[in-house]
């Protein structure tokens, strides 16, 4: 097999880069309101850093790229690095996972610089609602910052909504049948218990999918980018798709052809695993783009067979916004 794949053949060709652990909302599932520690600027990895391990990364077959935080937006100059990655050389995708708050601000500049698509957080269309469980943001502006995506040309714009039970799962088919008319593409995501909260509850994707049929047949369907973990499907006519992301119901590790870059410069081969390898002293250190790719080939080996999520085995070192998730 040419490119790089890992101790199962499964073909690795998809990095996603955390830019910052630092975000300006605090989703109830992903951060405590306060007493966050946050990683000190000299540990976080410059963009020179960061371009190092892509070309490194794409030198052995990856070619996609997706960055992500924390959020993304709230890094300086992010545009600059779209820019840098842009040109790295078997780099044919770059897209962008962001809670779409600074989106009106940045979605030209990103588009122009080279980002081809991007995924925007939103779990819920009420505006009390959203700011109950983002803590500080504004639904009008993630709305307007979708737009903005959309005139910017950035394509597909993906809506994913993290499905809480007795908190949002009420709006599962206001998102369905904005799928229907309105062309969004809206990907249902369980919930993973990453929080001290209790009170939140995963929604499997069996019943939602059992919800959604009220608004007619799901028609099977793949997506112009590859589906990933994600299973898409249609309602008939419809110009929008829908996601499910089932890490709890249905893990998807057998296809799985991901690596993570955490803000502070660790290789993690998989989301759910303790296991990461260090490239930020190395890169510090002088290493040679051999030497990279070398550290990159032995964490690709090290990817573990499938997490064990639905068994309640967590991750112990890092939380989801410091791996990107
Ligand atoms: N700040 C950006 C955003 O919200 O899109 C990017 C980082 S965020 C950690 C990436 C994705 O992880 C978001 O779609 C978010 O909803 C999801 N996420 C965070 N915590 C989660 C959890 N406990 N279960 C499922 N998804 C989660
Ligand atoms: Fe921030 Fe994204 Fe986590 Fe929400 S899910 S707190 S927007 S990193």
């Amino acid at each position: 097999m040419t490119g790089l794949s890992d101790s199962f053949q499964r073909p690795i060709n998809y990095l996603r880069i955390s830019v910052t652990d630092r975000c300006n909302l605090r989703c109830v599932y992903c951060m405590p309101d306060q007493g966050i520690a946050l990683l000190p600027h000299s540990e976080i990895l410059r963009y020179e850093e960061i371009l190092a391990v892509a070309q490194a990364a794409a030198a052995l077959g990856v070619n996609k790229l997706r960055l992500t935080g924390g959020e993304p937006l709230v890094r300086s100059e992010l545009t600059e690095l779209v820019r840098m990655l842009s040109q790295v050389e078997g780099i044919d995708d770059i897209a962008l996972t962001t809670n779409g708050v600074l989106l009106r601000k940045y979605a030209t500049p990103l588009k122009e610089a080279g980002l081809k698509r991007v995924n925007v957080s939103l779990d819920t269309l009420k505006r009390d609602r959203y700011q109950q469980i983002t803590r500080y943001g504004r639904l009008d502006d993630v709305l307007d910052g979708i737009e903005a995506a959309k005139e910017a040309g950035l394509d597909p714009v993906k809506v994913n909504m993290v499905v809480m039970q007795g908190t949002n799962d009420d709006e599962v088919l206001d998102f369905a049948r904005l799928t229907l008319n309105d062309g969004w593409h809206v990907r249902f995501i369980e919930l993973m218990p990453f929080s001290t909260d209790d009170h939140l509850a995963f929604v499997p994707t069996g019943e939602i999918k059992e919800r959604l049929l009220s608004l007619g047949p799901l028609e099977t369907c793949l997506t112009s980018h590859g589906n990933g973990p994600a299973q898409y499907f249609r309602f008939p006519e419809a110009e929008g798709t829908v996601g499910f992301i089932s890490p709890l119901s249905e893990h998807f590790c057998f296809n799985c052809n991901r690596l993570r870059l955490t803000a502070d410069g660790k290789l993690r081969p998989c989301l759910l695993s303790d296991y990461e390898m260090d490239l930020k002293n190395p890169l510090r250190n002088g290493a040679s783009p051999e030497e990279l790719k070398e550290l990159i080939r032995q964490a690709v080996a090290a990817k573990p067979h499938r997490h064990h999520l639905a068994e309640g085995v967590l991750p112990k070192g890092r939380a989801m916004r410091q791996v990107g998730g």
